[in-house]
């Protein structure tokens, strides 16, 4: 009414509008998993072998209704690489809708397929929309044209905005297929017209295919079909800088059929100049790309000939060339043949293949054929790391032996050094230029550095200078050297979140001296969010996250290149200037409980029927020199892969068509070092487990020193979910898993502290002081593994014999690594109980550093590293789950329970709190 809008109107009289959120403008797909396309992403691969045109395989399983035999098509792109993977189902004698529809849904129910979002691919659009209905997430529909007009077009493209798919559209029009690179780029610019300012869509929804035709068929009018898409690609590019621009690779390859090694040379080449040009997507059989330098160079000639219409004989040359490579697989070079090549070849080639076997006779040989020792870097052990760069950024050589090369490379190095040097004093000149000098650090209070380390290697691969301060470093130590050095960026790191708040302090810090070096962040903790909303603010200078180590020199060459670095750092304050506003506006509308009643919505459960029996002690035993044979027995894996940015489980990695080769050969590297580890007793495993009468008094457990419960020993104090959840959903707390006091009923609680790395450092100062990267990095990954078996056996024997509430149970590695049992060991910092100060209580109360020498840092992290710690819940129906947000009623609350200050209690749980 009339009345109502005036009260609305006077309610809101001077305020200022909302400001409308300003969408990102990079490209967002998402599958399971969200496919961020940013200006510094790789070439994204759309994998083409789930199409019933395209691969005999898959149309012959769809034919016969073997869909789950289908999915296998499906998960292998995946496994290759392929970070979309394009449907199609056109076939004259399938039922395409109903095909589209059943495969989707099969792919829907497997998440290892369905984490990258699909490319619904089909000419007719009633197959896009049963695809568009049955898919989750933001896919992309290929494709829509001009084909039939405007009004058609239009009308479909408005039809796909509102599913919210991205959408690919082809340079066709009424007239037909274009073919010119007048005619591909007019119609593309009057479809971008149309779809923008028609449809509604954002530039960065639209991907434009100006159509990969055949080369090489004979007929002279298509001899500058792939030079046309090359030139096209390259000036829509520049048009529309935030679109795409994609195409079917394998089509222009098309009239060598049969012939896979000239196939895969004509896609290298295409590829590897269209990409060049803007070309920045490609449906492409994911597993069967091959890099540009390995293709033979007589063969890679006569297809870059055909390609790029070079000469008049240019398919003649390839059809002639071809029948000698027909069926002809890749010989494999005999093991030791290279090392009767000359010196600066054989030096490259143990560079890339990470082979340290013979580099110091070889450094030697090469040394003496220079005037000065610097050329043997500057030539052939600088072309060899450009390779391994290549490689790397080209996604085909995996960290693992980007690291292996590095180890080589600083071998070399050290050897050369000392010539280097008295060459360069002797001649009165200074120390050559790197590409810039790093200063990294694990922030005060951190221990971890694992990742760290990979991003060191990575970055001294490419010419940086590396000074890294190691662990645990206080800001002071930091900027002191970034200031002595002149450093051109300081990398900071962390994995425990009471880092983030370190990093906050380095940033403060940086300002308050008047840096203005740019600040890398990364680590486990660290988020683009926190990034953005947390430090970006205090330091006016360039701040960027880092996502992983193989970001790490792209960024690098972004920012520290004068040409470049305006751009990037323009682009990436307007991206976390977005995420602050989006921020902004999403913090107002928290729906939390008051903790009153999320209490009240707890999980109840019945007491008298379900309390575990008493465990065999109470109080704390001691494990020392626990077997590490037993501890390897029960090693997860996969993270270990995880660890070197090889994703995948174990043990299928092994056989992964893309990691396979490079994931076996890490493990055997992986399994000679724990073998040593073992037979040299190089670590030492130490335990302690402690069982306490115990009772939950609201959200806190107390424990006693008897079962009469009437002398505390102790408190843990918990945290509640707060959110307002939906249906009968409880609000946990891990306090609900103890019987409250008031049952009367003898409950109990236990807790752990195990550590694997005592004789870690010993361990990896050798090989750091041999120049060993790679054995240091995975001396620390198999730390890690042990510490995390050693907690999971340690966790079987509570069940089994130390408390035996499940003494018949017998479960496989693979039912313990997915935690198949009866209780839980929740550990302090994680999820479910966020705040790391309980470990001190922990600590106190098992004596743990006499027990295992594990001790605490100011941010409660256990050092050494490879340590875990936690408490035992024995309830069948305890089970982990995230706390969340949680408002400052339950902070003002926990603070009392804890005796410490409210500010205190919000700097330990800040990551957590649903206000500031
Ligand atoms: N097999 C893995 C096990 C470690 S991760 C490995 O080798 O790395 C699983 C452990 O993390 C759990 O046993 C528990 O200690 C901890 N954890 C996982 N989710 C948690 C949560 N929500 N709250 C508290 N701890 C959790």
């Amino acid at each position: 009414t009339p009345d109502h809008t005036r009260a609305i109107a006077a309610a809101v009289a001077g305020l200022t509008p909302r400001r409308a959120p300003q969408p990102r403008t990079y490209t967002l797909l998402s599958g399971l998993e969200p496919l961020e396309i940013r200006p510094d992403s790789n070439f994204i691969n759309i994998g083409e072998r789930t199409n019933v045109a395209g691969s005999a395989k898959f149309r012959k399983l769809i034919k016969v209704d073997k869909y789950e035999d289908a999915l296998s098509v499906a998960r292998q792109q995946v496994t290759d690489g392929a970070q979309v993977i394009d449907v199609n189902m056109d076939e004259g004698l399938l039922d395409s809708e109903a095909a589209m529809t059943r495969f989707l849904n099969y792919v829907a129910a497997e998440p290892d397929i369905s984490r990258v979002p699909v490319m619904i691919d089909s000419s007719k659009f009633s197959v896009i929309e049963a695809g568009l209905k049955v898919t989750q997430g933001k896919c992309i529909v290929n494709s829509l044209s001009l084909k039939e007009g405007e009004d058609e077009f239009l009308d479909h493209a408005r039809r796909v905005r509102r599913y919210g798919a991205a959408v690919v559209v082809m340079a066709f029009d009424e007239e037909g297929q274009a073919d010119t690179v007048e005619r591909k780029l007019s119609i593309l610019e009057r479809s971008v017209h149309l779809l923008v300012d028609g449809a509604g869509f954002a530039p960065q929804d639209i991907i434009l295919d100006p159509n990969v035709f055949a080369v090489g068929t004979g007929i002279d009018e298509h001899n500058d079909y792939a030079v046309n898409y090359i030139e096209a690609a390259r000036q829509l590019k520049q048009r529309f800088p935030l679109s795409h621009v994609s195409g079917g690779v394998s089509n222009v390859s098309f009239s060598f059929r049969g012939n896979e090694a000239v196939r895969r040379a004509i896609h290298a080449s295409f590829l590897y100049h269209a990409v060049g040009a803007g070309m920045d997507m490609g449906i492409v059989n994911a597993g069967q790309l091959e890099v540009y330098e390995d293709v033979p160079k007589d063969l890679l000639e006569a297809a870059e000939d055909v390609v790029l219409n070079r000469r008049p004989d240019a398919t003649d040359r390839l059809v002639e060339i071809a029948e000698s490579f027909k069926g002809r697989m890749k010989e494999k070079i005999v093991d030791d043949a290279w090392r009767s090549d000359p010196v600066a070849v054989r030096l490259k080639h143990a560079l890339v293949s990470g082979i340290t076997d013979h580099i110091d006779e070889d450094v030697e040989e090469a040394r003496l054929e220079v005037d000065r020792s610097i050329k043997v870097i500057e030539g052939p052990l600088m072309d060899g790391m450009n390779e391994v760069g290549e490689l790397f950024g080209s996604g085909r050589m995996f960290l693992p032996q980007v690291v292996k090369s590095a180890r080589v490379m600083k071998k070399a190095v050290a050897r050369l050094i000392p010539h280097i040097e008295a060459e360069r004093a002797a001649a009165g000149e200074e120390a050559a230029a790197t590409n810039g000098k790093i200063v990294m650090a694990t922030v005060k209070g951190d221990v971890h550095d694992i990742g760290k380390n990979i991003v060191g290697v990575v970055m001294g691969c490419n010419n940086y200078e590396v000074i890294d301060l190691g662990v645990m470093v206080p800001f002071q130590k930091i900027l002191d050297t970034a200031e002595s050095v002149g450093a051109d960026v300081i990398g900071l790191s962390g994995l425990i979140t009471p880092s983030l708040d370190e990093m906050v302090t380095v940033a403060r810090e940086m300002q308050g001296r008047g840096l203005d070096v740019p600040l890398l962040i990364g680590g486990a903790t660290t988020s683009v969010a926190h990034t953005a909303v947390k430090i970006d603010p205090v330091y006016d200078h360039l701040v960027v996250y880092v996502s992983d180590a193989s970001r790490s020199v792209g960024v690098l060459g972004q920012i520290l290149n004068p040409e470049t670095r305006p751009a990037a750092e323009a682009r990436t304050r307007e991206e976390y200037r977005q995420i602050r506003e989006a921020r902004g506006q999403a913090g107002g509308k928290s729906t939390l409980l008051p903790i009153a009643e999320a209490r009240g919505r707890r999980e109840t459960f019945d007491w008298n029927s379900t309390v575990c029996p008493a465990p065999s002690f109470t109080g704390t035993r001691v494990f020392d020199n626990y077997p590490l044979g037993e501890l390897i027995e029960h090693i997860d894996w996969s993270p270990f892969f995880q660890t070197w940015e090889m994703k995948g489980r174990y043990p299928d990695i092994l056989k992964d068509s893309k990691y396979g080769a490079e994931a076996t050969r890490l493990f055997a590297d992986a399994e000679a070092l724990l073998r040593r580890i073992e037979e040299e007793r190089l670590l030492t495993a130490r335990g302690v487990v402690g069982f306490y009468p115990a009772a939950a008094t609201g959200d806190d457990v107390e424990l006693y020193t008897d079962v009469s419960r009437q002398q505390a020993l102790t408190t843990f104090h918990f945290l509640r979910q707060q959110a307002d959840k939906s249906g009968a959903r409880a609000d946990n707390c891990l306090a609900d898993f103890i019987a409250p006091l008031e049952a009367g009923v003898a409950d109990h609680i236990g807790a752990f502290i195990v550590t694997t790395g005592v004789g870690l450092e010993e361990l990896v100062a050798g090989f750091d002081a041999d120049h060993d990267d790679y054995n240091s990095i995975m001396a620390k990954a198999l730390a890690d593994r042990l510490a995390e078996a050693f907690a999971e056996r340690m966790h079987e024997l509570v069940r089994r014999e130390l408390w035996g509430y499940a003494s018949d149970e017998a479960l496989s590695n693979t039912d313990l690594i997915s935690e198949k049992y009866q209780g839980i060991r929740p550990a302090p910092g994680y999820p479910a109980c966020p705040d790391h100060t309980e470990k001190r209580i922990l600590f106190d109360l098992l004596d743990g550093e006499a027990a295992t020498g594990v001790t605490l840092t100011e941010s409660f992290a256990m050092w050494p590293a490879a340590s875990v710690s936690g408490f035992y819940f024995s309830h069948p129906g305890s089970h982990y789950f995230g706390v969340g947000r949680i408002g400052r009623d339950q902070v003002e609350d926990y603070a009392r329970r804890k005796g410490l200050s409210l500010a205190d209690a919000e700097r330990w749980l800040s990551p957590n709190l649903a206000y500031r």
